[in-house]
């Protein structure tokens, strides 16, 4: 599969798209690649993305320019994986019953192995070497592409959204955690291991806030929605005055105060949800200069609930990342921009991408 980094060699697949071949060798989908000539996208070239998060699975059929022609969704079955695997089966086919669909594609919160096959590890769901692939082919009886989700994303934002002819593009998701993918050169670079882009993990505080990946001082403990509501929960705790807006949101459950909440007072005005939105915007730009020392983007594109805050959060980040990049004053600086595909990127770039590989005859 070109795209993802897989080995060049005598059997290296390639890659068509709309406008001829994109992908020669062992180089990279370009760019250039990205317009289409279909005259009627909506009768030509629809995929349907799912998207599998750890709440709700999300589906939509998805025409070649990243538009969604239609969507449904489901709550995700808790930890059985047989039953998310019918449940994004059922989606697929009440899918499919309005639409010609010529490719499937699933975004899946978990590691996958270097031939998108197996899911090696999910966090939230309950997947440890699972064949998810497979499994699904089966039970849909046709070929179905299965993608880790931040990639995903980051390949609609990168073919549709923020990050459109950026040749160095790396995402950075804020939600419960930090999710992470790199487009580099039009390919999704997923690292030697296929585990790439865990950027949240990078240890910004040592002896730090402990991280539920083992280690202490992991970016996400600052720089997350989590982080965010954790932050929230103290100054309440602590019952300052300055907190009163917060504490009167979340009356008498304090577990009810979390970074969703406190995105919407700071966007509502209230002064404390904006110094906290603020304090983490600081950290996110701080973690953003080590990845541009180590990765050298030309544009971040941030994405994830917590991008809700807009400039809130991207300003004080943008000051950090400011103070903090390595050679400052003699290198150009990365762009940071907000994502614009919204929650839907995952889908769409899932669907695009069984699309391209369909066209590329893998
Ligand atoms: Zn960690």
């Amino acid at each position: 599969m070109p795209i993802m980094p897989e080995p060049a060699g005598p059997h290296a697949r390639r890659l068509r798209t709309e406008s001829g071949p994109a992908w020669r060798g062992n180089g990279p989908l370009t760019a250039r690649a990205t317009r289409s000539t279909f005259p009627n996208p909506a009768r030509r070239g629809l995929s349907v993305g799912v998207d599998i998060g750890g709440t709700k699975v999300a589906a939509g059929v998805v025409d070649v320019h990243g538009q969604i022609l239609a969507e449904a969704r489901r709550a995700t079955p808790g930890q059985d994986p047989r039953a998310v695997e019918s449940v994004i089966t059922e989606l697929v086919r009440e899918l499919s019953a309005d639409y010609r669909i010529r490719s499937i594609g699933i975004g899946a919160a978990g590691w996958m192995d270097l031939s998108n096959s197996t899911v090696l590890f999910s966090p939230h769901l309950a997947w440890r070497n699972e064949p998810l692939r497979r499994n699904l082919e089966k039970l849909l009886r046709r070929r179905v592409t299965v993608v880790n989700d931040a990639d995903a994303a980051a390949w609609a934002e990168w073919r549709f959204g923020a990050g459109r002819g950026e040749s160095r593009l790396v995402c950075v998701t804020l939600g419960t955690g930090i999710g992470g993918a790199m487009i580099l050169g039009g390919r999704v670079e997923r690292g030697r291991h296929g585990v790439a882009g865990e950027f949240g993990h990078q240890i910004i505080v040592p002896q730090g806030h402990r991280c539920e990946c083992g280690n202490r001082g992991c970016w996400e403990q600052y720089a997350s929605g989590n982080a965010l509501g954790r932050e929230a929960r103290e100054l309440a705790a602590a019952k300052s005055p300055v907190a009163q807006a917060i504490i009167a949101a979340a009356p008498g459950d304090g577990a009810a105060i979390t970074g969703a909440l406190v995105t919407r007072l700071a966007m509502e005005g209230d002064p404390a949800s904006r110094e906290l939105v603020d304090d983490v915007g600081q950290w996110l730009g701080l973690g953003l200069a080590n990845l541009a020392a180590a990765l050298d983007p030309g544009t971040f594109v941030i994405g994830g609930g917590l991008s809700a805050a807009g400039d809130l959060l991207l300003e004080p980040a943008r000051r950090a990342f400011g103070r903090n990049l390595t050679g400052r004053g003699f290198r150009p600086a990365a762009r940071i921009e907000r994502a614009a595909l919204g929650p839907e990127a995952g889908l769409i770039g899932a669907a695009d991408l069984s699309r391209l590989l369909s066209r590329s005859g893998t």
